[in-house]
């Protein structure tokens, strides 16, 4: 699966499509408060295996991490279309700005425009 087919069957699964370029819509915010928490989500199952597992990742875990990260690409998938911008640019404008940086030896340090 590509990242466009992907993104093409994410949107056919948003419940609340519309208000494509506009910021301030119910259909934007879901998306981005969905982003978060299912990003929260992840994070979440990550302290418990700190907390609980003595930070030993079992195969049970690994599955749920994994599909919690299906969740958070679902969200990025359905956002990239509210930007109208295919997955697949979002990802390799990303691979591009990292390749870039780590040329010029700034892949450490801050600032989005290293
Ligand atoms: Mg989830």
């Amino acid at each position: 699966m590509t990242f466009d087919e992907y993104q093409a069957a994410a949107e056919a699964t948003n419940l609340t499509p519309g208000d494509l370029g506009k910021v301030m819509s119910v259909s934007f915010m879901d998306k981005v408060l969905g982003l978060v928490g299912e990003s929260g989500e992840f994070a979440d199952k990550v302290k418990k295996i700190l907390r609980d597992d003595n930070a030993q990742m079992s195969e049970e875990k690994r599955q749920l991490l994994i599909k919690e990260l299906g969740d958070v690409l679902w969200y990025i998938a359905v956002l990239a279309k509210h930007l109208d911008v295919p997955l697949e640019e979002v990802a390799k404008r990303n691979i591009d700005k990292l390749a870039s940086r780590n040329e010029r030896g700034k892949l450490r340090g801050s600032g989005d425009n290293r």
